[in-house]
């Protein structure tokens, strides 16, 4: 009874509190009041325990999660995203938060319609002028509206979003953000967002991160997963100590994560990226230092003599070497004879001729009785010096018998180089990393050739040595990198330069147009296939979605089919190929099979086919200046005279200026700090200069004077604690040991 008293009183308190205003009213009925009491207390206790259920699971998650855990543990990543997150080589928690911005999108202030520049992406408040008008293009709704500022007007193009129709009203105020284009007088923007002055104002100055993206994943899904990563992934362990960061002027490892994807203003971004970047080159750096072996001067193993090989070779050759080229062949050749390893890395501008250098070293070497290997970045491009060089070795008789080993060979074609490099029946072995696999046994490994080496990383060099007993190595790098730069990137090698390019060469033409030459530059490229040549045409990305508004090769080079004759053959190519498709392509495009080549830069590096002549580049705008010009090294490689069309989206001064500096010159360094001259520190996100160094977010000509601070770093560091065990160096060790575990980093691009 004393219970149901309590109850009815409690009942009554409840009543009350739900503001009931004549609670006598209840006093009869107090069946019902119990009724409703008993049922809201159990909707309580069930609340409270879903409540206490999602906090518990909430902590748990947290304590769990590393930087290990799979990405499909984050919410909202399902198994479609995982898969899709795994095509950008993202699989764990820690890969997440390391896949930087590719670059940020700034919400600038409105401006108003006559000063928005053709070109740009920028805002304007406006309002609508008349009725939007609709139509429709077989399964497209076109939505044209009419907006207007005072100081102009702007027509607004949408499609398929009819429901706009009803949104935009006449005489409504709006943000259209969106990219300027110029028809005659008129000034347009298709699809732009459409934002209410409130909510503009609050993006107003912010930067969004923008991911590189695949098909079907959008920037708004990672943007979220990152997030997520960032709250649950526990703290990042600082191993810098408080006065080194002092020193240094670094910002904390934990707060430049989170600034670098979710920054607030432009400052916190450059402090973040500073950070990011320097970490970077120091734990290269020190990982290049503590590996003595490369430092030290060490014994020649392999001492050679020149055999009369090398001369027959040379004698053979439908050309003199240059001055330049005698001089580096005498350089290395006193190396390979001299009682130390030849330690030396060869730097030329593309072109220059370094295959040659390098094919006369492995020549010496194979003539002295030892194996030489040649290790390229792609297999592109070591099928590519397997056939040139096979070709000169059967038609000079040369004592060189090649084999090619890549990875993507069938497992009996590897077999079968293996037993061929064991038994030293083979004397040259070109390829990729798959040189450096652990099946591969050397019988008598005396010279390690890399070309455009810098995309292996320190760990690369090391196991190959590891193999061959201390060979001599030599690197060939068409980056143009200063000495100062190149001393610290390398270490102790020694630098030779060839510092002249071959005689019979024709200057490139260059010039630097907008999209309205292409129809010109379509029909320019037909008259060089015409008269038998090749071209080029470079798109920044390999297929739709990844960036807004870039050229991709898969579409692109199915619109230029259909612009072009259609006996004309046209192809494309990316590095996200199956290799063994990408040596095909190559190959065809070699015989001249194909006739047009749509590609990413996966062609910058190396490639010669002399007979293409034409270069086009879409988005130049988009591309550091010294990566154009390595692109541009890929024609004007033959007798023919050969062609550089640029192409740039963005019409403003500046960047047509920065594009016009490619014809100054021919000197890549030269081009690579004038471009820096040119440029406000933010213009450098998203821009990468070298392409070649396998820097997931450093780059050695924009962040040289931070290269240069690392090294420095390094140095007073290595000073005070050479063996890095102090007692404050513990995270630091595991900082670089966790460094040098993950460092193989191949471009995919
Ligand atoms: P890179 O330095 O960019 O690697 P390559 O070695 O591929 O340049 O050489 C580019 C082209 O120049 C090749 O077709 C090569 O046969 C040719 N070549 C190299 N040396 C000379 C020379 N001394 N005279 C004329 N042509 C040369
Ligand atoms: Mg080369």
């Amino acid at each position: 009874m004393r219970s149901s008293k309590c109850f009815e009183a409690k009942a009554k308190l409840f009543a009350q509190f739900l503001r009931i205003a004549d609670v006598r009213k209840w006093k009869g009925d107090r069946f019902c009041c119990l009724l409703l009491y008993i049922s809201i207390y159990r909707v309580r206790v069930l609340f409270q325990a879903i409540v206490c259920f999602q906090r518990g699971h909430k902590r748990g998650m947290r304590g769990n999660m590393d930087r290990n855990t799979p990405i499909i543990e984050l919410k909202g990543v399902g198994e479609k995203t995982q898969k899709l997150f795994a095509k950008l080589n993202l699989y764990s928690v820690g890969d997440l938060l390391a896949f930087y911005p590719r670059d940020y999108e700034h919400f600038r202030e409105p401006v108003s319609i006559d000063h928005a520049g053709p070109g740009e992406v920028c805002a304007v408040r406006a309002a609508v002028a008349g009725i939007p008008n609709e139509k429709r293009v077989r399964n497209l709704h076109i939505l044209n509206v009419n907006v207007s500022d005072g100081t102009g007007s702007l027509q607004l193009t949408f499609f398929n979003m009819p429901f706009l129709k009803k949104t935009l009203k006449q005489g409504g105020c709006y943000i259209f953000r969106g990219n300027i284009q110029t028809r005659g007088n008129f000034k347009l923007m298709e699809q732009p967002r459409v934002y209410s002055p409130e909510e503009y104002g609050k993006r107003t100055d912010r930067l969004v991160p923008r991911y590189s993206l695949t098909k079907g994943l959008t920037n708004q899904a990672v943007q979220k997963a990152v997030k997520q990563a960032l709250s649950l992934c526990p703290a990042e362990e600082e191993y810098y100590g408080k006065d080194f960061l002092h020193d240094y002027d670094l910002m904390g490892a934990e707060d430049a994560l989170h600034a670098i994807h979710f920054p607030e203003n432009m400052e916190q971004l450059m402090k973040a990226r500073q950070r990011l970047v320097f970490d970077e080159f120091f734990a290269f750096l020190l990982l290049m230092r503590r590996n003595k072996e490369f430092s030290d001067r060490m014994e020649n193993g392999h001492p050679m003599f020149e055999t009369a090989d090398t001369v027959r070779f040379l004698e053979q050759l439908p050309f003199p070497l240059t001055r330049a080229q005698k001089r580096v062949w005498g350089e290395i050749r006193e190396d390979l004879g001299s009682p130390y390893c030849m330690n030396r890395l060869v730097q030329g501008d593309v072109g220059s001729g370094k295959t040659v250098l390098a094919l006369l070293a492995l020549l010496m070497t194979a003539a002295n009785g030892y194996q030489g290997a040649l290790m390229a970045p792609t297999e592109v491009l070591a099928a590519q010096h397997f056939e040139t060089i096979s070709a000169y070795a059967e038609k000079g008789r040369l004592v060189l018998r090649p084999v090619l080993l890549v990875g993507s060979m069938t497992a009996k074609e590897k077999k079968e180089a293996y037993a061929k490099i064991a038994s030293g029946e083979a004397n040259l072995i070109i390829g990729t990393h798959a040189l450096i696999q652990g099946r591969v046994e050397y019988k008598s490994l005396a010279l390690v050739v890399t070309d455009e080496q810098h995309r292996f990383g320190v760990r690369q060099r090391e196991q190959l040595a590891e193999k061959g007993h201390k060979p001599h190595i030599l690197v060939m790098s068409a980056t143009p990198i200063p000495r100062t730069l190149a001393i610290i990137l390398y270490g102790d090698l020694h630098i030779s330069v060839v510092d002249e390019l071959p005689a019979n060469r024709l200057p490139i033409r260059n010039c630097v147009v907008n999209t309205s030459y292409r129809t010109k530059a379509y029909e320019f490229i037909e008259k060089e296939v015409r008269a038998g040549r090749q071209a080029y045409v470079i798109c920044p990305q390999v297929e739709e979605g990844e960036l807004e508004d870039l050229e991709n090769v898969v579409d692109y080079a199915e619109k230029l089919r259909g612009r072009l004759s259609p006996d004309i053959q046209v192809t494309y190519l990316h590095g996200k190929m199956r290799p063994a498709d990408k040596n095909r392509i190559m190959e065809e495009f070699a015989a001249g099979e194909i006739d047009v080549l749509v590609s990413t830069t996966v062609i910058e590096v190396g490639i010669n086919v002399p007979n293409a002549t034409v270069m086009m580049v879409e988005n130049a705008e988009r591309f550091g200046l010294a990566q154009l010009h390595q692109l541009r090294g890929r024609v004007g490689r033959g007798e023919h005279q050969s062609y550089c069309i640029f192409v740039s989206t963005k019409e403003n001064k500046e960047t047509m200026e920065r594009l016009q500096i490619l014809n100054q010159s021919n000197d890549g360094f030269f081009i690579a700090s004038q471009d820096l001259k040119l440029r406000g520190p933010g213009d450098l996100f998203g821009i990468r200069q070298s392409g070649d160094f396998a820097f997931r977010i450093g780059d050695i000509y924009n962040d040289a004077a931070v290269l240069q601070k690392a090294s420095a770093a390094i140095d007073a560091l290595l000073q005070r604690d050479p063996m890095l065990d102090a007692p404050g160096h513990e995270a630091l060790r595991k900082h670089l040991e966790y460094v040098s575990a993950n460092s193989v980093d191949f471009r995919t691009i």
